[in-house]
């Protein structure tokens, strides 16, 4: 923990507050999570204990932390302390909706915006103890601050970046005939974290059929001779920040679908065709049309069944979504994949997926592993 952290934490809450005035809300409740690790560098799990920031829009150096007394020892020496946010601790047996309530401020009715992560239990329970407040979702207010990353975060998803390419590179050590899919996938998740990662967060690996299912993960299928393999991967870095990387490859040996070699290179292509088209001012959703446009020309629109991407930063999927239906304009600093993909039922699946920061000139890449479609 550091001064430039806390100073981070101050900026992040002033920005907030003044988005919540804007929109006419007297507070933020920030509950555990991402939002409140975005917000003060540190959060802790949700449970039926309360545990929430409390950051009033006029006031913002009066931010308050309301916790259960047995956890203040977890945020001793923390970013949150030593940017000056108040402590407020209650014991088992006491109400901390009338604590947090009187945090905010008399017995006067207002408006405050709730984190989306606050377990409905919570929100019920303080609509309870003030029916006259108005609470109504916080979701946008805070990832608008998140969408756009500092440079900080920029450096951070890309050193997460080089780390997942360097467990690409190695995927021959790993994947090969013979092996079932999830003994592939146990040496991967080692991998992630012997090149950086805190943990694997997740590790797809989707061979032959089961490729053609986007959210296979890996199972006890024996891996085959020319089977097309879609390998998905990411996790945080110590600092929070997310990979998130797909390579196909293919399993040397036996007799590959004939289609194959034709649909990798329309992913590619529909892949870089995406990323070509990100700039400042081009909509989320037309990075979404560059991607689909590419596939439906080829005649294989109706298995590409996903959105093109999502955002991402201390989560693995955040704001902005690429997806038609966003009229969003980009950003420099917006963070998202670009991962168009072609599934045909019982056969097999391609995806090609990368991390892409906004720039003032185009996209810049955050995984650089090769693209084509590798024998292993
Ligand atoms: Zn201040
Ligand atoms: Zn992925
Ligand atoms: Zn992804």
């Amino acid at each position: 923990m550091s001064t430039s952290a806390a100073a981070t934490t101050h900026d992040r809450l002033h920005r907030l507050a003044d988005a919540a005035r804007v929109a006419g809300i007297d507070a933020v409740l920030v509950a555990p999570g991402p939002d409140l690790a975005y917000l003060v560098g540190h959060s802790v799990p949700s449970h039926e204990r309360l545990t929430l920031l409390a950051v009033p829009a006029a006031e913002p150096g009066d931010a308050v932390m309301v916790l259960p007394a047995l956890e203040r020892g977890g945020w001793e020496g923390s970013t949150a302390e030593i940017a000056g946010i108040r402590f407020v601790t209650w014991l088992d047996g006491e109400d901390p909706y009338a604590a947090l309530l009187g945090e905010l401020g008399g017995a006067e009715p207002g408006t405050a915006a709730v984190d989306d992560h606050l377990p409905f239990l919570h929100a019920f329970r303080l609509q309870a103890s003030r029916p006259a407040l108005r609470l109504q979702p916080a979701g946008e207010l805070i990832a608008e601050l998140r969408m756009r990353k500092e440079p900080f975060e920029i450096d951070e998803l890309a050193s997460v970046g080089a780390a997942i390419d360097r467990v690409h590179r190695r995927i021959g050590e790993w994947l090969r005939a013979g092996r079932t899919e999830n003994e592939v996938a146990a040496d991967i998740a080692a991998a992630l974290v012997e090149e950086g990662h805190r943990t694997a967060d997740f590790v797809i690996v989707a061979s032959g059929p089961n490729g053609a299912s986007p959210h296979h993960e890996a199972s006890d299928r024996v891996i085959l001779a020319g089977d097309p393999v879609v390998v998905d991967i990411g996790g945080p870095n110590p600092a929070g920040y997310n990979s998130d990387s797909t390579r196909t490859y293919l399993v040397a040996g036996g007799e590959p679908d004939p289609e194959l070699a034709r649909v990798h290179e329309l992913v590619r292509t529909a892949q870089r065709a995406a990323v070509d088209a990100v700039r400042p001012g081009a909509t989320a959703e037309s990075i979404d049309r560059a991607a689909r446009e590419v596939i439906e020309r080829a005649g294989y629109g109706e298995y590409f069944i996903t959105r093109t991407g999502h955002g991402i930063g201390l989560e693995v999927h955040e704001h902005p979504y690429i997806v038609a239906g966003n009229t969003r304009p980009l950003e420099p600093g917006m963070a998202f994949s670009i991962e168009p993909g072609v599934y045909l039922p019982g056969r097999f699946g391609v995806r090609i997926e990368d991390i892409v920061v906004v720039g003032d000139n185009g996209a810049k890449l955050m995984n650089t592993s090769p693209t084509e479609l590798v024998v292993v």
